[in-house]
């Protein structure tokens, strides 16, 4: 390990950088970039304030002195942003950086795109998919986009030999609850490892309300009573989504309770934002702006900017969301990435 690894308020390590690469998408999920909101009227990020591939690499090796291992591209949706492969060889040559994901809606992901990534040195992939039926899916995405279209995707991420190639699913109650059975028994058996995403209060724009969270408890106990399952182990301490296996060998799913049964305890994720800021938490208010250490070209300037940022954090939003009711502006999702 790292000798100057960081650590926060509550002895926290600093293990997790996710990368938001553009703050863009080509989907419209009502429960993270609404039409409403995310229409003509709304301004993304004008190209020349996206970090540069150089300058997200300094973070990325400040971000590996402190003790930073697992980078993950996310966005916006990461494959909008052109030459990610450069990026991604970039950082696998970061001494200490042993794991290299992408969160992606996999709508662009050609079996071409699959292959250079993968030649790049991208390791892993999560591919968001929410419903196995095109009105449930469109209803969703909000553009038209099929299942198949994704489904292909996730073929050519498979063909293309990734270390794994996990699924994610927000469940939102009376939206694609009723997708929780299909996606399990499309995805049983087949080596991709599907996760259910409690549905979050992130950012202002999604209308969050706790009714409209399927615990996961009520999506254990559906899938238990159709597939029957098993709690499996761990894989390390603060693994995010709790492992469950089919009792009939059908390979595993995960759960991940973010609103049920938070896991701020074990966090040891920082964000940074395409724009070049750093949220220590995903439901923080606003971030640190790292542009002027990264400026400076010295990524010592950038090591002490966020040692010192995480040694002063004491962030458990989930852990107090449902004490006291916290009303404040949070970062959108697609701005920090998921
Ligand atoms: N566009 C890419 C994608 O969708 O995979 C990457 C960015 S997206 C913000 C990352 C993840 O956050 C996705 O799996 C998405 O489903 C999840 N997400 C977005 N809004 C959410 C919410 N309100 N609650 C739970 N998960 C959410
Ligand atoms: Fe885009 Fe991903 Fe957000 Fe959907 S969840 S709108 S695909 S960033
Ligand atoms: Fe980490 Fe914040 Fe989520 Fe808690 S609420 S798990 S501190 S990102």
């Amino acid at each position: 390990m790292s000798p100057n690894v960081a650590s926060d308020r509550f002895d926290r390590p600093l293990k997790d950088l996710r990368v938001s690469v553009t703050d863009r998408c080509n989907f419209r999920c009502v429960y993270c970039m609404p039409k409403e909101v995310f229409n003509k009227n709304y301004t993304f990020l004008p190209k020349a304030e996206l970090l540069s591939f150089e300058e997200i690499e300094r973070v990325v090796r400040a971000g590996a002195d402190l003790g930073v291992t697992k980078i993950r591209l996310t966005g916006g949706e990461p494959l909008i942003r052109r030459d990610l492969e450069v990026l991604i060889s970039q950082i696998r040559a970061v001494p200490g950086i042993t794991d290299l994901s992408m969160t992606t809606n996999a709508s662009l992901l050609t079996r071409n795109r699959a292959r250079s990534l993968r030649d790049a040195g991208l390791q892993r992939l999560n591919v968001s998919l929410d419903a196995m039926d095109d009105d449930t899916f469109k209803a969703v995405n909000d553009v038209d986009v099929t299942v198949q279209t994704v489904l292909d995707g996730i073929d050519h991420a498979a063909q293309a030999n990734f270390e794994s190639v996990k699924i994610n699913m927000v469940v939102k109650k009376g939206l694609n609850d009723h997708s929780i059975l299909p996606m399990a028994r499309f995805f049983h058996g087949t080596g991709h490892i599907l996760r259910f995403i409690e549905f979050m209060d992130v950012g202002n724009s999604n209308a969050w309300d706790l009714s409209h969270v399927t615990t996961s408890q009520e999506i254990a106990d559906l899938i238990n009573a159709n597939l029957p399952i098993r709690p499996a182990k761990a894989n390390y301490r603060g693994e995010v989504a709790k492992r469950w296996e089919y009792c009939d060998g059908g390979g595993e799913i995960g759960i991940i309770s973010s609103v049920s049964d938070p896991f701020c305890g074990d966090c040891s994720r920082a964000r940074l934002s395409a724009t070049g800021s750093i949220y220590t938490c995903l439901f923080a208010s606003s971030g640190y702006d790292m542009r002027p250490a990264l400026r400076s070209g010295d990524v010592n300037a950038v090591r002490e900017a966020l040692n010192r940022l995480w040694s002063i954090r004491g962030d458990r939003y989930s852990e107090t969301r449902t004490q006291v009711s916290i009303i404040r502006p949070k970062v959108e999702m697609s701005f920090i990435g998921g």
